[in-house]
């Protein structure tokens, strides 16, 4: 049985004290009856010390949207994973293709930085996805399989068992087109395959796998239906506190 997990990924938007106070304060009061999803909101760094008191007491936990793998010293703008456990965040999105893109982040630099996150007891939500080029030449499959190898290289099966992996294909984020459930539950499927024969079943069949890529409260039902698709990474829709909700509550019905 694999727990649901729903990421709010804020992006550089909710950025001031006041916004995201007043977004997570009509949100907490929604997800009282929640139990079966575990709920997570990747804020941006500036507001990350004032989520953590709002956040406290209730079944909603803190994440962050990228770090670097040093613990400290002089590089400037980059933010340390220590920090970030030191001020009560537990998850942090790495990979994501906008750090992939434009940030031209490598798969062995995420690599790193998940290795880094691991050791100091960060819960890693990584993202891989195909872009819309690769999936028209039919290289999908092929570019999947290249990112969870080097990836996930060198990591343990303990490790694994502590990483989210979000399937995001980029053509779906923040463009209003879904992969449909069977689209994404194919490339799903196609993941865990690889995850057995890099870590063997019983490993492979606990991990999660979030979707990823214009989820709405409209197909988010759908989605969480299919048997390997285990919640979602949600931008857009998690800005505001109705739309996350009924997203959430899509993947607390999933779960049984
Ligand atoms: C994302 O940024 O991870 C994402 C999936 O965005 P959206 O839901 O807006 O497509």
């Amino acid at each position: 049985m694999r727990k649901p997990i729903i990421g709010g990924n804020w992006k550089m938007n909710r950025g001031t004290p006041n916004e995201s106070r007043e977004m997570l304060e009509s949100l907490i009061p929604l997800l009282e009856e929640i139990y079966n999803v575990d709920i997570v909101i990747a804020a941006p760094f500036t507001v990350l010390t004032n989520a953590y008191e709002i956040l406290k007491n209730t079944n909603i936990k803190l994440g962050a949207q990228n770090m670097y793998f040093e613990d400290k010293g002089a590089y400037t703008g980059e933010i340390s994973p220590k920090f970030l456990k030191e001020i009560g965040v537990e998850y942090v999105i790495l990979g994501h293709s906008e750090r992939r893109d434009i940030f031209k982040e490598s798969d062995a630099l995420i690599n790193k930085k998940l290795k880094k996150a691991l050791s100091v007891n960060l819960n890693p939500i990584v993202c891989i996805g195909e872009h819309l080029e690769e999936r028209e030449a039919g290289k999908t499959k092929e570019v999947i399989k290249y990112q969870i190898n080097e990836t996930f290289k060198d990591l343990t099966k303990e490790e694994m068992l502590k990483i989210v992996i979000a399937y995001e294909p980029i053509w779906a984020i923040g463009t209003g087109i879904t992969a449909t459930p069977e689209q994404a539950e194919e490339i799903h499927i196609f993941i865990r395959e690889k995850l057995r024969n890099k870590f063997e079943m019983e490993t492979a069949d606990l991990i999660r796998i979030q979707y990823g890529g214009s989820i709405k409260p409209s197909n988010a039902e759908d989605l969480f239906n299919k048997k390997n698709i285990d919640g979602g990474l949600v931008g857009g829709a998690s800005l505001q506190a109705d739309s996350l909700f009924q997203i959430i509550k899509a993947a607390n019905n999933s779960f049984k």
